[in-house]
């Protein structure tokens, strides 16, 4: 296409892809030490259970905070590591740190003994096969019962080879770890998909939420995926609720878990401990 464009644009294009691509390398050098260097650090969101109200448990999110740039977000650095299989290190290391963390909530707190923390793994963690053993291993060292741990995919892990990926599942859900699938609704495989994939729970994507009170589809549509779920037995969690009105309907229609700015942002280990004191 650029060559048709003709000589000057093909050098204008490729010289854009050059420094693309040039940020990209340097992204993944930067982040290739910064496990060790100490940047990089989970952050935890609270997530509440809509009918009385309690916490129940959080999202692991990872942060990094680069020496010279500052935080950069999870959507850039992470997509990076995926990319060049970098997450095959860092993902083991969230798993471990996000577990000695529920732990210590465990330990340390004693309303804190039914909490949960839930993990994102990306496609390419689930892909390599290793999961379902890291998963045991983890557990195994760091004491936390297997129904505290939840792993979070996305629809887009599990896409495509649905019989390699729910043999994976279900070696994973075998450990005692529950499964729930990310950002549910944006792909496309919808509601039939569950009926073949085995999970725990269903993660309503934050563009359904933030439209439930506006637009009447977006209702319907969170209301179906609820009903559905249930049907089938899958616990319900929406996220990114923003608004006290969306966490009123979500509750009248009978949504099981929430998270969102409205509720509690995600906030470091320490903070999050303040929030169980
Ligand atoms: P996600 O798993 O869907 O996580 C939810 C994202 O929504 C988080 O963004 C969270 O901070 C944000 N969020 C929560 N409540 C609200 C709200 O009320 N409004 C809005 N606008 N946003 C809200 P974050 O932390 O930037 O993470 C982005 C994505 O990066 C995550 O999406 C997840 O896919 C990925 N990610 C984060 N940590 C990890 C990790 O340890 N491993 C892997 N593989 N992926 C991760
Ligand atoms: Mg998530
Ligand atoms: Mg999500
Ligand atoms: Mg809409």
């Amino acid at each position: 296409q650029a060559k048709v464009a003709g000589k000057s644009c093909y050098r204008f294009y490729s010289r854009a892809m050059d420094q693309a691509v040039e940020r990209r390398v340097r992204m993944e050098q930067d982040l290739r030490g910064a496990w060790d260097r100490g940047e990089l650090s989970l952050a935890y969101q609270p997530i509440y259970r809509l009918g009385d109200g309690q916490l129940v448990g959080a999202e692991a999110l990872l942060r990094w905070h680069h020496p010279e740039q500052g935080s950069i977000a999870p959507s850039v650095f992470i997509d990076v590591a995926e990319q060049s299989g970098l997450i095959e290190t860092i993902g083991p290391e969230v798993l471990r740190v996000a577990c000695n963390d529920a732990v210590r909530w465990h330990t340390q707190f004693n309303r804190g003994k039914e909490l949960f923390v839930s993990v994102n793994v990306s496609p390419r963690q689930l892909r390599s096969g290793e999961l379902p053993d890291q998963v045991a291993t983890v557990l195994r060292d760091t004491g936390l019962p297997a129904s505290q741990l939840h792993i979070e995919l996305t629809e887009t892990a599990v896409i495509g080879d649905e019989v390699h990926a729910s043999a994976l599942l279900a070696r994973l859900r075998s450990t005692g770890v529950k499964v729930w699938l990310d950002d549910f609704g944006t792909g496309f495989s919808g509601l039939s998909h569950l009926r073949r994939v085995p999970v725990d729970g269903v993660k309503i994507d934050r563009s359904f939420v933030s439209d439930v009170l506006r637009d009447p589809d977006d209702l319907a549509l969170t209301t179906a995926i609820i009903a559905m779920a249930h049907s089938l037995g899958i616990t319900v969690i929406a996220e990114g609720v923003e608004k006290e009105g969306q966490y009123a309907i979500l509750r009248e229609r009978g949504c099981d878990l929430a998270q969102g700015y409205w509720i509690g942002h995600p906030v470091n280990v320490q903070e999050f401990c303040g929030l169980l004191a």
